[in-house]
């Protein structure tokens, strides 16, 4: 039988995960591996870290060698880390490991529609709060179709209550919570893809979220610049989605003018 744990982090696009994924991965008995599944794309990509330093890494050496069935138990077993936080978001790569012996605990995140859809326009995407509910209804029927261990987590009690709920995050995933974890940046992070706050180890800082997160990276923050630069017609329209009171009650949350917070404060799916 297999030792270890893989942590998957569910949830749309920019939502935070790459954000809890870290903090998870700061842990002296975690591993961060950023978004695993960039890896094994036609057009893989490296660590971008050990690429940018021009060095052989010690955590994602000879990919192209490893089925990616196999790669989180090959992880596991090279890094010796007692959990592996993988934050590739994908369903389909994480169907791949179904039948995995590892044990396999996923986390499904959630942040406010208003700033996901805030952060989807300022990269010119189209989508909005309709494909927000379908993605993150596909993520919860994947989890209860497959009868999954999971947990339901909101930006706002990460943001807001970091110590309390990465400690419950932690003690699920049989970690003992350790303070520097929030101090990611301070930790080396190996890992596909540069996503702000990983870039913080790297040279050159271009687009302006990776200097937005440079500024803030020293201290925990609570992003909230939707509520000031989404516009009007935007948020009214989010509101009025048919679908979205359902949602809520469904994921058992309210949508505060804050964010999303849970009806009881509790990271239980309930
Ligand atoms: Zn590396």
């Amino acid at each position: 039988m297999t030792r270890g744990t893989v942590a998957f982090v569910m949830c749309s696009t920019r939502s935070g995960s790459t954000w809890l994924a870290l903090m998870l991965g700061s842990n002296s008995r975690a591993q961060y591996l950023g978004e695993l599944n960039r890896m094994f794309r036609d057009d893989a990509e490296a660590c971008s870290l050990c690429t940018e330093r021009g060095q052989w890494c010690p955590v994602f050496h000879n990919m192209d060698k490893v089925r990616p069935r196999d790669v989180h138990q090959v992880l596991l077993e090279r890094t010796e880390r007692q959990v592996i936080v993988d934050n590739s978001k994908s369903l389909t790569w994480a169907r791949k490991s179904l039948d995995r012996p590892f044990d396999k605990r996923f986390i499904h995140l959630l942040r406010d529609p208003r700033a996901v859809v805030y952060s989807w326009q300022r990269r010119g995407r189209t989508k909005g709060i309709e494909q927000w509910i379908e993605e993150n209804y596909a993520i919860r029927q994947f989890l209860t179709d497959a009868g999954l261990d999971y947990r339901v987590v909101t930006y706002n009690e990460l943001a807001d209550h970091t110590d309390e709920t990465m400690e419950r995050l932690c003690s699920w995933l049989g970690l003992a919570y350790e303070q520097r974890q929030m101090v990611y940046w301070e930790f080396e992070h190996h890992g596909a893809g540069r996503n702000g706050a990983t870039a913080s180890f790297l040279r050159d800082y271009v687009a302006s979220d990776e200097a937005y997160y440079a500024e803030h990276r020293r201290q925990a923050f609570h992003d909230k610049r939707w509520q000031s630069e989404l516009e009007t017609d935007v948020k009214e329209a989010i509101l009025r989605s048919p679908r979205l009171q359902q949602f809520l009650d469904d994921f058992r949350i309210t949508l505060t003018p804050d964010g999303l917070e849970p009806k009881l404060r509790s990271a239980s799916p309930g």
